[in-house]
């Protein structure tokens, strides 16, 4: 029997559309640890194609890859005070190890700036040996209580980038150019657009001076962090004695940075783009970017096979991921589903006629006309076609949420707002106000963006001044 080929329609229950297409398109699945998710090759492929990117893109901005353990002491976590009060309910700890108790329990990494620091006090003694510019690519653990594949799991693979700075002027300009890399993957690689921007002072990172993130929207309104950069300023230089000594001969705490961006992106290239036949995958990290689909009976197999395998030769030739569906054991029809369901941008039919009359149809993933295009003409033509695809759709991403953002000066039209996109609103600033606004309608503050204009107004809840002379995002978040 075929498998079962259709998810949830997005209208009908778009959590539910999200856990069919992650699984029916073998992206992941559950791992038998409550939280944990096993990534398949198609998820697994897709992740390296957009580690092999950012890779690049952090090297190209200075840094150096290394790597640190996963076993962290405890005392090292309680040494920065926020930091633990933050982590404290997500740490997985081992206590018991090679057949004992330990001394010291150990907690297993849920982020590295406290090993990292103690390394750091070993290594930096003079301004000479600043900056100091590394990333990590590692797993962490997060004992997350809603767990959901991508998005939010206990175990997630991620970069980890940490700097060390002699100035603060410095380390916060790494912190601006960090969170820049991330929004270019994200729009450049994964077509999404992003805003670029500060967390409030209650949704910063543990132990941070400020936090910056890049928020997308889904095709169901929310909202999702898909990066975050923080500016730490002297607090882990404190707590681990991370000092230099400064061309002035003074001895000096370093300014330090961290930035991440985990597998939780590939969640946002799932909701922010797919739709009810399931995924559309961005063309340059997609792990396939063309199919090609043969047409035969028994009489044509041979001819029809010929003719596909050299057309896949010369469109791999012309730099294309591409793969040639010859299952005999599945019908055309049913391949085209589940590679719409997989999200391959571009669609390649060649049957017996058309063998004959030298051309193949090409189909795109995002609609439009089937298109009838000569052989030769095919393999050179296909990078422009994936080139006019993501920009396609990323367009397609940016009017979608342009139309799902509004500007509410009024608390109900706020409430309305965030059951179906973003609100931009004033706030006044205060926590108590932002945990309430939290509790009456689940929507958060998601991020001051970088690029609203100046304007002042009073707190869409509470009447009292606007704190950040801009508005702010709200949304409901994953
Ligand atoms: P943080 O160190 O908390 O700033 O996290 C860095 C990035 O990792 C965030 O921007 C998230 O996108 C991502 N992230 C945080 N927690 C998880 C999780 N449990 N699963 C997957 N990604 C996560």
């Amino acid at each position: 029997m075929a498998k079962e080929q259709g998810v949830t329609p997005q209208s009908q229950d778009f959590s539910e559309w999200y856990i069919d297409v992650i699984q029916k398109a073998e992206l992941v699945d559950y791992g038998p640890v409550r939280g944990t998710m096993v990534m398949r090759p198609y998820g697994y492929a897709l992740w390296e194609n957009l580690q092999r990117e950012l890779d690049r893109m952090i090297k190209e901005t200075g840094h150096e890859n290394a790597y640190f353990p996963l076993f962290i002491p405890m005392s090292f976590l309680q040494k920065e005070a926020e930091h633990v009060e933050g982590f404290a309910p997500e740490l997985a700890v081992v206590t018991h190890a090679g057949g004992e108790e330990l001394e010291e329990p150990l907690a297993v990494r849920p982020t590295s700036e406290t090993v990292i620091g103690y390394m750091w006090s070993k290594w930096i003694s003079s301004w000479r040996d600043l900056p100091v510019l590394m990333n990590q690519w590692a797993n962490v653990v997060r004992w997350e209580k809603r767990p959901r594949p991508f998005l939010r799991t206990t175990e997630f693979l991620w970069q980890e980038g940490h700097t060390a700075h002699a100035t603060r002027e410095e380390a916060e300009e790494e912190t601006r150019r960090m969170l820049g890399v991330y929004a270019q993957l994200a729009r450049d690689y994964a077509a999404i657009p992003v805003w670029e921007g500060m967390k409030t002072e209650k949704e910063k990172f543990a132990g941070a001076v400020y936090t910056t993130t890049i928020e997308a929207m889904m095709r169901d309104g929310k909202a999702l962090q898909a990066g975050t950069s923080h500016f730490l300023g002297q607090n882990f230089a404190r707590a681990f004695e991370i000092t230099f000594q400064d061309q002035d001969l003074e001895e000096k705490y370093v300014w330090t940075t961290s930035w991440g961006l985990s597998t939780r992106m590939i969640g946002a290239i799932i909701m922010a783009h797919g739709d009810d036949q399931g995924l559309i995958l961005p063309p340059r990290l997609a792990p396939i970017q063309v199919v090609v689909v043969p047409i035969y009976r028994k009489n044509t197999r041979e001819v029809v096979l010929e003719a596909a395998r050299e057309l896949v030769r010369e469109i791999r030739a012309a730099g294309v991921r591409v793969h040639l569906d010859d299952r005999d054991q599945y019908s055309p029809g049913y391949k085209f589903n589940e590679w719409e369901l997989k999200g391959v941008p571009l669609r390649i039919e060649i049957g017996p006629r058309d063998v004959e009359a030298g051309h193949a149809v090409l189909k795109s993933r995002l609609g439009g006309e089937k298109e009838f295009i000569g052989l030769r003409d095919l393999p050179g033509l296909l990078p422009e076609r994936l080139e006019g695809f993501h920009r396609a759709l990323y367009e397609r991403a940016l009017a979608f949420r342009e139309a799902g953002v509004r500007r509410v000066d009024d608390y109900d039209a706020f409430k309305a707002q965030v059951e179906r996109g973003f609100a931009a609103a004033f706030h006044c600033g205060e926590a108590v106000c932002e945990k309430a606004i939290q509790e009456e309608t689940k929507a958060t503050t998601r991020l001051i963006p970088f690029d609203f204009p100046e304007e002042e107004g009073v707190c869409v809840r509470c009447g009292r001044p606007s704190a950040y002379g801009k508005r702010v995002l709200f949304a409901k978040a994953y």
